[in-house]
């Protein structure tokens, strides 16, 4: 007779005989407390979260990107990577851009350098404009 928790075991199982069913049933509770198991289960689950937040990151959504991969996996990275992507703010005047915009459409600043440059080198810049200006 099949020992393991499968669904030949289940059909061959005597069910006149309740040791019988008792025993397959102690089988297939241990194989799904197996932590082996749920460790196979979170890792996954993370991993379709980091997947899903890397979408989401080049959307400008990387909680929604995470949320989407946690709870749907694939589909949800699919989900993520069809949204419409979240407009970038200007570093330097505040207004809206779209996220796929190079330069701002109200102060023409290049947004790419602009959001490399560091809060400090802005500091250092301004600390300078005002000076030229004194
Ligand atoms: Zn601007």
């Amino acid at each position: 007779m099949d020992t393991g928790c499968t669904l030949a075991a289940l059909a061959g199982v005597d069910q006149s005989d309740p040791e019988a069913v008792q025993a397959l049933l102690q089988t297939c509770i241990g194989t799904l407390l197996d932590p082996v198991l749920w460790w196979w289960a979170l890792a996954l689950t993370i991993v379709c979260a980091v997947v899903g937040a890397l979408i989401g990151r080049m959307k400008g959504r990387w909680l929604a990107g995470l949320l989407w991969g946690v709870l749907l996996g694939p589909i949800g990275w699919i989900v993520i990577a069809l949204s419409t992507p979240v407009a970038q703010g200007c570093p330097e005047c505040g207004q809206p851009n779209a996220a796929s915009a190079a330069s701002c459409r109200h102060c023409g600043v290049d947004l790419r350098s602009a959001a490399q440059r560091s809060q400090r080198s802005r500091l250092k810049r301004d600390d300078w404009a005002s000076r030229r200006r004194d």
